[in-house]
């Protein structure tokens, strides 16, 4: 470790913490597109603000027309690091509580305020670590590179655009998740499972059953729509289910009934309680006339058991040693007295194939005499754990925390996806939940230091 780099970064955190009050003070949600600002006023400010920063500092900067900017350390070596960081961020929100969302304010070892942790703090601690090293005067022999988005939270268009026109780098990292280091994004498979039929006309019928805002996400709320029924034979079976699947059925019409459960991404299922299954679970408990619409709806239900958020229903259980199980959610449902439509969005381990999951996927619903349409397969992102870029990364780690590094992988994706040689790495200490997203997100103080030390660290080992 050197030292007076550590001291440089303890000596500047006041400094820090002014720059990153006036980056948060910049509301950079996505706005509407203009010319010259392709995210709209927000995110082209909050770019300006970094890019104007970084020449600051006294480093050559670079703006690729108002989608990215960037910032090199000493643009006379060879390009060697890359650093990915974000200056948007999400929607506000509500529920905040410390202080308004675009207002930070520095209380108890923390900074509050949208984009703190995600990713506006950890882009400047990228930053810092990179003066650190120049006011030091540490000699390096490979270029290391700062690349700013303005389109991270809303498509990462940003990025393909810088990626048009310059080569990836021999090592990237992305300070825009967390510590210690992400080196696999599992793969998605995602399909529809469909049927069409003779509508139903006897009663007491389902007239509709629907679920889902989105393909990743698992639904929060279900709303069934009976005819025909007496009602008080719903007040059994909601109860039962209501127990069983750990959601809150509720009579919410004539002949309505709404089920609430827990929405979680689809990358991490077995944090939610699935509200469309459970409605699955409680229409085949109700006692209407038979007809096949009801007949699907079980068969999905066998598909998709509750609670079982590893694709064992759909004969595609797998795990291997590097990226662990698959997961999978049944996150859309549209039921009609004629058609029956739902769509999984399922995570894939390295080891999954076409053949051992598409193909057996599709023979499985087949089987039931359900229509199939696959979305395809998404390849995994995988950057191998034992590489010499991602031990180098580790040991930063390991050396400036006393804490031990590991590779980890996840369901979800990141800001690296499509880079060859790219890991996420911090700049959030594991195990701290920072309400990224949320109300009240912030970053703590404790950790913006470790951070740029570990940043600082990792460049001086991997390029000098
Ligand atoms: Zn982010």
């Amino acid at each position: 470790m050197n030292d007076s780099v550590n001291k440089w970064i303890d000596a500047h955190l006041d400094e820090y913490i002014e720059d990153l009050k006036n980056f948060v003070s910049i509301n950079s949600v996505q706005g509407s597109y203009e010319q010259g600002k392709p995210f709209g006023d927000g995110p082209f400010d909050a770019l300006n603000f970094a890019i104007d920063l970084a020449a600051k500092y006294g480093f050559a900067i670079n703006n690729y027309q108002g989608y990215v900017g960037t910032a090199d350390l000493d643009p006379s070596l060879p390009r060697s690091l890359d650093m990915l960081a974000h200056c948007d961020v999400v929607p506000a929100g509500e529920g905040w509580t410390v202080t308004e969302p675009f207002k930070p304010v520095v209380k108890d070892g923390r900074i509050y305020g949208r984009g703190t942790s995600d990713d506006k703090g950890p882009l400047l601690c990228a930053m810092y670590a990179m003066r650190a090293i120049k006011e030091c005067g540490v000699p390096l022999k490979k270029g290391v590179r700062l690349i700013m988005g303005s389109d991270e939270e809303t498509g990462s268009t940003d990025i393909a655009k810088y990626y048009a026109v310059e080569p990836e780098a021999e090592m990237t990292f992305s300070p825009d998740a967390e510590f210690p280091l992400i080196n696999i994004e599992k793969g998605q498979f995602r399909a529809e499972i469909a049927k069409t039929f003779e509508e139903s006309t006897a009663l007491p019928r389902l007239v509709s059953l629907e679920a889902g805002v989105a393909l990743n996400a698992v639904p929060q709320k279900a709303v069934i729509r009976l005819e025909g029924f007496d009602m008080t034979l719903a007040e059994e079976p909601m109860n039962l289910v209501s127990k069983e699947c750990g959601v809150s059925c509720e009579q919410t019409g004539v002949q309505e009934i709404t089920i609430t459960g827990v929405s979680a991404h689809a990358s991490t299922p077995e944090l939610g309680k699935n509200a469309g299954l459970a409605a699955m679970m409680l229409v085949s408990k109700l006692p209407l006339a038979p007809c096949e619409q009801l007949d699907v709806i079980g068969k999905i239900l066998k598909l998709f058991p509750y609670g079982v958020t590893d694709g064992q229903g759909l004969g595609i259980k797998m795990c291997d040693e590097e990226s662990h199980d698959l997961t999978c959610t049944l996150d859309l449902y549209h039921v009609t007295t004629k058609e029956v439509s739902v769509q999984f969005d399922s995570r894939t381990p390295v080891m999954a194939t076409k053949e051992n999951c598409e193909d057996v996927a599709a023979a499985n619903v087949s089987a039931l005499g359900l229509d199939f349409i696959s979305k395809g397969m998404v390849p995994p992102h995988r950057v191998p754990g034992n590489s010499p870029f991602v031990k180098t990364l580790l040991n930063a780690y390991e050396t400036v925390t006393g804490l031990k590094g590991e590779a980890v992988a996840i369901g979800g994706g990141t800001y690296v996806h499509e880079l060859k040689n790219g890991v996420a790495f911090g700049a959030v200490m594991p195990g701290i939940d920072t309400r990224m997203h949320g109300a009240d997100e912030f970053f703590e103080l404790d950790n913006i230091v470790t951070a740029t030390k570990v940043y600082a660290e990792a460049i001086i080992e991997l390029c000098s």
